[in-house]
């Protein structure tokens, strides 16, 4: 599949149209909230909480919660899966536009933040609809397909540790249905994966997932530019 060539000069501030993406500065950003967030108050309470503990960056934006609750509601899906859960706000940002049956299957390997996002969960009225497995993901993907649940998920969101990636969406592309969506966060790497000199190890396993995604037939792909650059791959 074909390369691209960048533009030669990219459109000032002001432009009035562009033939490509925006550049945000904080200004914008923040009109884009003003018009167009959303976030309920038990989203924003936890983003207020997680934001006083070590590694909150690690945190979705809450425009970006809100653009996967869509992708949920447009998919029709009832069964979600996600690989990273954290404080849970992604995890609940999904399970609150899940149907009342719905479920959202949550891998995460630490005790001390799921606990945060446990209680939020339970307060938010969704416990009951997002299983918590704790654990490496790896083995709970491989579980999950060895007790037949290939096939069986509309949406799964990767957001765990980057030098997995490539592993964690082979087994997601099997756990989704035709049709399905997974979305890949963090793809963009805070703009770190289109500087040559960065060779850090994350970064380098984000540069290899992305030119694989790019080449790979099985999916329709989009990478939309949302918080730290997101993927969005269709299963074919
Ligand atoms: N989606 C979350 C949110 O909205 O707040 C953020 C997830 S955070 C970027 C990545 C998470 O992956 C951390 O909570 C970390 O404990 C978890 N993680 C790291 N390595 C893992 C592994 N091998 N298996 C499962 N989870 C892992
Ligand atoms: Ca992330």
């Amino acid at each position: 599949m074909g390369g691209y060539t960048p533009a030669a000069t990219a459109p000032g501030f002001g432009t009035a149209m562009s033939s490509r993406t925006l550049q945000i500065d904080d200004r914008l950003y923040d009109y884009l909230l003003a018009v167009s967030l959303r976030e309920p108050e038990i989203l924003r309470r936890l983003r207020a909480e997680t934001a006083d503990m070590p590694f909150a960056g690690m945190q979705i934006s809450p425009e970006q919660g809100q653009f996967m609750a869509l992708l949920v509601e447009l998919l029709g899906a009832e069964r979600c899966l996600e690989i990273g859960t954290f404080t849970g706000y992604s995890a609940l940002a999904v399970a609150r536009a899940l149907p009342a049956h719905g479920c959202v299957v949550a891998c995460d390997i630490n005790e001390e933040y799921t606990a945060v996002a446990r209680r939020y969960w339970a307060e938010a009225g969704v416990a009951d609809k997002i299983e918590l497995r704790l654990g490496p993901a790896l083995a709970t993907l491989d579980d999950l397909i060895a007790d037949g649940a290939a096939g069986s998920f509309d949406f799964a969101f990767i957001d765990a540790d980057k030098g997995n990636y490539s592993l964690y969406f082979e087994r997601a592309l099997t756990l989704v249905r035709p049709g399905g969506l997974i979305a890949v966060d963090n793809v963009l790497w805070g703009g770190a994966v289109a500087d040559p000199a960065d060779e850090r190890e994350d970064t380098e396993a984000i540069r290899a997932f992305n030119r694989a995604l790019h080449d790979d037939g099985r999916v329709s792909l989009s990478l939309v530019p949302i918080g730290d650059g997101l993927s969005l791959a269709r299963k074919r």
